[in-house]
């Protein structure tokens, strides 16, 4: 039997994202929407409405119109909420690319996605216009938001005196295009709906006590859906305040929340690291933080209580996945009496199985499967994919997430292992195909594949077996350099092995499982 969420389910309008964070701020219009951390400098939700209008009328005058895909390559910043609502606002997509891109990665999602223009900050530029050039889009394509010689800036584009296009779009169009492995193979493009990003704000909304008072830190990148959902679009939708930060910098992230007095931190596990363990955390008084929320990776619940005991707050933990908008199970704000190694109940709406992936059957309380989810919240598919669309979302319309997870009586999953290749790197994804593709190019390589291996703080690492070609000659650092010089920084590989063999399938498919044992084998 299906488990369906203990709550009772929330009726979700059929209206689109802009529509539903921009009618109403509760009367917090000249209140501030977001505030940079670094700066001070803020946007009011009345401001926001309006930039991200100014933002839309621009766009069309430069020839965006509905269903355009527009990417967004860039820090947070306040600025960026502006950015991303302008787009949807414009009846375009957004596709939101992760800010450690090299060109070739960001050129990929560009292309993938059929990008026609691209927002970038003047430190991202270099990168962003060789993208631009090796995804054949004209180099006028690039809006540098800060500004820089000869392109347009966010400054030109709130000067248009265009009318802003009338709304055009339905809750089943796409609104964001971000970017997943899934369960397997290279980057996709994962179709988000208004529909699916609406309800999720709505479902998360009914876990906790997210307010107009509530001050949110945004550390976590808006380009991932976590940081895009959970941060930006909830406060906008709770009229809360998000402070913003462009990356993580441990005092600075320290000096924020002490300044700012903020209630409600968002964390991947490594933070919960640096807040558990590092001296310099007893010089701020964070006496401000009621609720530590870690996502995006397994959080240690021994790490997550000595955190929380620390700082004296409560510590929660959800799970979530690009592909579901993000957030499918969290803890409640008022049920820190969870098993902290758990991630709580599913949402509002959503129905989940466990499936043994051996036989195919489901498991109940007390047993082991695949997670299956189903609800408004999941993707509509993967963007000109229907294989890995038919392979991911099946008839019944559960997503199959490559997550093992346990439940009990009461509903309460934990997740406790993966079946997919995906490896997470600090919470970010590292596809191993991509790196075994890239590993191929070397002409000293022979063969090579990659799993996730946990490294001596229980970090999960990319480890990468290599069969050397016959007469040629690398080591290990030469294989880490050639990665490392051509990927994004969370993607390197960090261990590496020489092997006589790749073992794979009769059909050719490398068999993970098998260097899984070896690894536990060799331990
Ligand atoms: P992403 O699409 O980048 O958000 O990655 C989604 C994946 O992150 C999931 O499929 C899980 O493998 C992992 N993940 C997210 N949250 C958790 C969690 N609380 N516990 C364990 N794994 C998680």
């Amino acid at each position: 039997m299906p488990v369906r969420s203990p709550y009772p389910d929330v009726e979700i309008p059929e209206i689109s994202l802009f529509d539903f964070l921009f009618t109403d701020f509760g009367g917090r219009d000249a209140e501030p929407a977001l505030i940079d951390g670094g700066s001070g400098a803020s946007i009011s939700f009345a401001e926001l409405r309006g930039m991200s209008e100014r933002i839309a009328a621009a766009l069309a005058e430069r020839g965006i119109t509905k269903g355009d895909v527009v990417g967004i390559f860039s820090p947070n910043t306040p600025y960026y909420a502006a950015v991303f609502h302008g787009i949807l606002r414009a009846n375009a997509i957004v596709t939101s690319a992760n800010s450690l891109y090299s060109p070739g990665e960001l050129a990929h999602q560009l292309k993938d996605s059929g990008a026609k223009l691209l927002f970038t900050a003047s430190p991202f530029l270099e990168r962003a216009a060789a993208a631009v050039e090796q995804a054949g889009l004209p180099a006028d394509s690039i809006i540098v938001l800060d500004g820089a010689e000869g392109y347009p800036s966010l400054r030109d584009l709130l000067g248009s005196t265009a009318d802003v296009p009338a709304a055009d779009v339905v809750a089943t169009d796409t609104a964001v295009l971000p970017y997943s492995s899934g369960t397997t193979g290279l980057a996709k493009g994962v179709i988000l709906t208004h529909r699916n990003l609406v309800a999720n704000l709505l479902q998360i909304q009914q876990m906790g006590t997210v307010t107009g008072e509530t001050k949110i830190l945004a550390v976590l990148p808006f380009f991932h859906i976590y940081g895009m959902t959970v941060m930006m679009n909830q406060g906008l939708h709770a009229n809360a305040t998000v402070i913003t930060m462009p990356k993580f910098d441990l005092p600075e992230f320290l000096r924020i929340i002490s300044e700012y007095q903020i209630q409600r931190v968002y964390i991947a596990p490594p933070v919960a690291v640096a807040l558990a363990k590092h001296p310099i955390v007893d010089q701020y008084d964070l006496s401000c933080i009621d609720i530590i929320f870690s996502g995006a990776a397994p959080l240690d619940a021994e790490l997550g209580h000595a955190m929380g005991k620390r700082l004296g707050c409560t510590v929660l933990q959800g799970y979530g996945m690009t592909e579901l908008s993000p957030v499918s199970h969290c803890m409640p704000d008022d049920r820190a009496d969870l098993d902290l190694n758990s991630s709580g109940f599913a949402l509002p709406n959503i129905e989940c199985k466990l499936v043994d992936p051996e036989t195919g059957e489901e498991v109940g309380p007390g047993g082991r499967g695949e997670l299956w989810v189903k609800g408004p919240n999941v993707m509509v598919g993967y963007l000109n994919n229907p294989e890995a669309t038919a392979a991911t979302l099946d008839d019944e319309g559960y997503l199959h997430t490559g997550d093992v997870a346990e439940v009990t009586e009461e509903g309460v999953f934990s997740i406790v292992d993966r079946v997919k290749e995906l490896i997470k790197y600090k919470g970010y994804q590292v596809p191993p195909a991509e790196l075994e593709a890239l590993l191929l190019t070397n002409a000293k390589i022979a063969d090579a594949a990659v799993i996730g291996v946990k490294d001596a703080e229980g970090e999960e690492v990319p480890k990468a077996f290599i069969v050397t070609q016959q007469g040629a000659e690398i080591t290990a650092d030469e294989v880490m350099a050639f990665v490392a010089e051509r990927i994004a920084p969370h993607k390197k590989v960090r261990v590496v092995e020489f092997i006589d063999e790749i073992p794979k399938s009769a059909s050719g498919k490398i068999l993970r499982k098998d260097l899984r044992a070896r690894e536990a084998a060799n331990a």
